[in-house]
């Protein structure tokens, strides 16, 4: 399969003009290693271009009415889904996710610009009862002005909407500085709101190598006010420094180390089902993933027992094949960093149940791995995996449980299984974590508020309070009423 030529874009979209360079880097698809496409290297100077145009671009674009930007984001919405098909494709060769996953994505992501754009409508303020007579007190609400953000691989479409959406539709303008691996997706977004009339500046993509160079102008420039940033967490704090120097507002996506939890009133085949969406869903790379699986000791066998027959069940292979539920990692280097964890965690204790080790298929596939007698500390368990790993931990008490969920510096997901609607509300209050799913193993949609606690980040995505990120709340105090 190809990349249909109408959303191939080959460089950088800047203030409405492609720029292409004779510095370009390599796009390759992470099943076989192969390149797909060239693209134009940005730099520095494209870079303060991109700020420069968002600038200029700004006044017009905040002085339309709200429903005047929910038009146009209504057609960007609209081309996204009339080009699902060949968006999905270009997000499987780039970044490796089964073609029905990709096309899930594109779907989900154009998902919050319709919300969006709708709900820039409901930017209300407030009037305030008066402290005084002569005085009367109001709030109105604006856009916060230019914002740039810097996106990971493994959500290539869908992590650049949740931002750009709601910054449009309040009235910002945006610069977006996808990951280099996954650019395509990026520049296809940028080709589609080309066609449904965003105006030039408006919606800019930054498609470069040097990460740090474009990410110092991002964060430090005094002409943004807003930094949005998903991706690790070790980046992130970084990124929040260098926005320190500004005190530019900062929304932060950051990582997660998700306890999935399995109580012995569980339906365990529920549960089977619901570990295996959240734990294998594009080969383990999600920052919402079940990172622990903690299995109470009476249900922990018969647990064992149907997972490893649920995963041994999947087909790994390349996401263009009709079929396959398990695409490849993104590189080799993610599959060594993965398979060196799993045999520091084997050497401390933990047992194999399933793989355990590289998929025969080579490269970067990694084969769908299950190990018990794992312990918090160990290093398949204490850090966020990004691969398809389930570690599984015993545990006894739902006390203990919850103890073991919390004892991380992480909080973005956690999921539990119980029946037990004391359980439920013990543990759903009990766990430190932004979002949990009871009973349920994908909890991400466009009406919730998606984010984290503690080391997971600063800020929620989507919902009614995503926009709220890219709003500046405005105090107005009128006297002189009586006189
Ligand atoms: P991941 O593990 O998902 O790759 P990273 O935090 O390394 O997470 O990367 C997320 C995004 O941040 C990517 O687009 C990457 O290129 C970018 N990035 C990485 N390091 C820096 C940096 N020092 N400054 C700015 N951006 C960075």
């Amino acid at each position: 399969m190809t990349i249909n030529p109408i959303l191939f874009g080959q460089g950088s979209y800047v203030d409405g003009q492609w720029f292409e360079s004779d510095t370009q880097f390599s796009v390759t698809n992470p099943s076989s290693g192969t390149q797909i496409a060239q693209v134009a290297d940005a730099d520095i100077a494209l870079t303060e271009k991109a700020v420069a145009a968002a600038k200029k671009a700004l006044p017009a674009w905040r002085a339309k009415s709200a429903n005047e930007r929910a038009a146009i984001l209504r057609k960007w919405f609209d081309l996204m889904n009339e080009y699902q098909h060949d968006l999905g494709v270009i997000m499987t060769l780039e970044q490796g996710k089964p073609l029905a996953e990709a096309k899930g994505e594109v779907a989900y992501g154009a998902a919050y610009v319709e919300w969006f754009a709708e709900e820039g409508k409901r930017v209300y303020g407030e009037t305030i009862p008066s402290h005084a007579s002569d005085k009367r007190l109001m709030v109105i609400k604006q856009p916060v002005g230019v914002v740039a953000s810097i996106t990971p691989w493994n959500f290539p479409s869908s992590m650049i909407t949740r931002k750009a959406a709601p910054a449009l539709a309040a009235g910002c303008t945006f610069i977006i500085r996808p990951s280099e691996l996954t650019p395509l997706s990026a520049l296809a977004l940028a080709k589609l709101a080309e066609l449904a009339g965003i105006p030039a500046g408006v919606f800019n993509v930054l498609v470069g190598t040097d990460a740090k160079g474009i990410g110092k102008v991002l964060t430090e420039h005094p002409d943004i006010a807003k930094f949005s940033f998903t991706g690790s967490t070790a980046v992130g704090k970084l990124l929040i420094a260098q926005s320190a120097s500004t005190v530019k507002k900062v929304s932060m996506e950051l990582g997660g180390n998700a306890p999935f939890i399995v109580f012995d009133d569980a339906d365990l085949d529920a549960a089977v089902k619901g570990a295996l969406a959240s734990k294998y869903r594009n080969a383990g790379q999600t920052c919402v993933c079940a990172n622990r699986i903690l299995v109470q000791d009476n249900v922990h066998d018969a647990f064992v027992a149907k997972l490893t027959a649920a995963v041994s069940a999947m087909t790994v292979g390349d996401g263009m094949e009709e079929g396959v539920t398990i695409g490849p990692l993104i590189h080799e280097q993610a599959l060594a960093n993965i398979h060196q964890r799993v045999e520091a965690s084997v050497a401390m204790g933990a047992k194999v149940a399933l793989g355990g080790e590289p998929h025969s298929l080579g490269g970067a596939y990694y084969t769908p791995t299950i190990l018990t007698h794992v312990t918090n500390d160990m290093p398949i368990a204490a850090l966020e995996i990004f691969g398809p790993v389930a570690p599984i931990i015993k545990f006894s008490t739902e006390e203990e449980a919850i103890a073991i969920a919390n004892d991380t510096e992480f909080g973005l997901a956690a999921y539990f299984y119980a029946r037990d609607i004391g359980r439920v509300w013990r543990v759903s209050e009990g766990l430190e974590y932004g979002m949990v799913g009871i009973n349920e193993g994908i909890l991400s949609n466009v009406a919730a508020p998606f984010g984290g606690m503690k080391s997971s980040g600063l800020g929620r995505e989507g919902s009614r309070h995503g926009i709220e990120e890219y709003i500046e709340m405005k105090y107005l105090c009128m006297g002189g009423l009586d006189a």
